[in-house]
């Protein structure tokens, strides 16, 4: 492509600034970033509590996470931030240690049983699913695996494997199938309480290509980065490096695409452009743009989570000493309660503590916001570390995604197929996994392929 086209990126999330990072890498400098808030970082939100940043939004990474460390290294910044620490608790508040054999004789059989089966999906992962965890979800459905490994270098790999089909499948029925159900102990912890919904209606694809196995052993062995000044600040240095800093309250009102032109309105203004990426949730993109009927059509089958996060201050007696896992309330029947609370920094108690509760299941009505919010911190008292004040709340749009269904009919390989049709990009986090790497690499993979 021309280095001169001009080029629109709607979002300064994690997607949108990684794409500018990754254009401006290949010799492309004429791009736009347009942001409606009035900072960047999307679900990176770091707000400032008595001189220190704590965590609304994302918080942690992992070792593998390359597209995060080429913007560390495109910035100069590395992840400093506060060594991540757990505890469990069951749902009455009481400290267990589920995985401890000798704090549970009783259960040793069954977490023998645990390990052996967690080492054959270590295996079938290796064989019989060869390429489930590429980056994005092309071919997949068809069986075949197209995409760049999850590696330093990130070689080109491609090829054809029919078992990848399987992943369309609810992750609790891929496991029953393969015979490893009791692996999902292990893998609820940084699934469903970090808000990524139910393994009884989320596909396998979600689920392992975010949490490949090595990814889940570095959970398992809280082998994990932080950030002192928070996730956020990763995407602000990156805005400071960037030759065009996103701007800002930019409210897009039309995006009308003709002739292979882009027009956007923005805060009023038409801007004329040759290409559009569209990081913002696709979800919502025919409400301001001109969709045609395969992107209203595609956009629609889209659904996202209701994951709530409350920031609260305790009394220092009631200060947890560590943040704790409720397994226990990670189940459809448990939806609306406290799945897991995070201290983030062990060195004082004059620090809030925020906790994450889901409310929406697919077979089950959504529970209110407000009903959510009292069942999180009535459970806060049941743990005895009751909150003394609420001091910032989000209900976030979180992990857009689709289902089985759409999933196993190819909806990714037609999306796929779209891409550029209307000068038009679609990135982001259902183009992948909506977490900070996954998106930012599909960023790169985008920007690799069409530019
Ligand atoms: C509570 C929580 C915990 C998380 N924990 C982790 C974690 O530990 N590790 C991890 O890797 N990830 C975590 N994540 C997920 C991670 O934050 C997201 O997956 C990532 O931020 C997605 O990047 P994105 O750019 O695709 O989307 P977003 O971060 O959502 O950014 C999209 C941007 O687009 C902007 N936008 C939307 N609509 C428009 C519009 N019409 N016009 C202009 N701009 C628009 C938004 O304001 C936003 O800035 C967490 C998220 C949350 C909420």
């Amino acid at each position: 492509m021309n280095k001169d086209v001009r080029v629109c990126i709607i979002g300064a999330g994690p997607a949108g600034l990684s794409a500018g990072m990754y254009l401006e890498q290949k010799g492309y400098f004429n791009y736009t970033i347009l942001e409606k808030n009035d900072h960047v970082g999307g679900k990176c939100h770091s707000p400032y509590y008595n001189g220190r940043r704590y965590e609304m939004g994302a918080i942690m990474g992992v070792p593998s996470y390359y597209a995060v460390h080429d913007v560390e290294e495109f910035c100069g910044i590395t992840h400093d931030g506060p060594k991540l620490n757990r505890n469990y608790k069951d749902s009455k508040g009481n400290v267990i240690e589920p995985f401890e054999p000798r704090k549970n004789p009783l259960r040793i059989p069954h977490l023998m049983k645990m390990k052996k089966q967690v080492k054959k999906l270590g295996e079938i992962l290796e064989t019989k699913y060869r390429g489930y965890d590429i980056n994005g979800h092309r071919g997949v459905a068809e069986g075949r695996y197209d995409g760049y490994a999850v590696t330093p270098g990130r070689e080109k790999v491609s090829g054809v494997n029919e078992n990848l089909k399987d992943l369309a499948l609810p992750f609790k029925e891929f496991c029953e199938m393969n015979g490893v159900e009791l692996t999902q102990e292990i893998w609820i912890g940084p699934y469903t309480s970090f808000g990524y919904g139910y393994f009884d209606e989320i596909p396998a694809a979600y689920v392992l290509k975010y949490l490949d196995f090595q990814t889940t052993m570095n959970f398992v062995n809280i082998n994990l980065w932080t950030w002192q000044n928070g996730t956020q600040f990763i995407w602000e240095s990156l805005n400071d490096k960037l030759k065009n800093h996103a701007r800002l309250n930019s409210n897009i009102t039309k995006v009308e695409r003709k002739d292979g032109k882009v027009y956007v309105t923005v805060n009023g203004t038409v801007e004329e452009y040759d290409k559009l990426i569209v990081t913002a949730p696709l979800q919502f993109f025919p409400d301001y743009a001109d969709a045609r009927e395969d992107e209203k059509e595609f956009f629609s089958k889209i659904d996202y989570e209701r994951y709530d996060v409350l920031a609260v201050e305790t009394k220092p007696e009631d200060h947890p000493e560590i943040s704790y896992y409720v397994f226990d309330n990670m189940t459809p029947e448990r939806l609306g309660h406290l799945m897991v609370y995070y201290r983030r920094w062990r060195d004082t108690k004059d620090q809030v503590i925020t906790t994450y509760a889901l409310r929406k299941h697919r077979d089950s009505e959504e529970i209110p916001y407000e009903t959510c919010k009292q069942t999180v911190l009535e459970d806060l008292r049941t743990m005895k570390n009751p909150a003394s004040n609420v001091v910032n709340e989000q209900s976030w749009y979180y992990f857009p995604h689709i289902f089985s269904e759409d999933y196993a009919a190819g909806w990714y390989d037609k999306v796929e197929a779209m891409q550029g049709r209307y000068d038009t990009y679609y990135a982001g986090e259902v183009m992948s996994f909506g977490d900070m790497d996954e998106t930012a690499e599909y960023s790169r993979e985008l920007v690799d392929r069409f530019f």
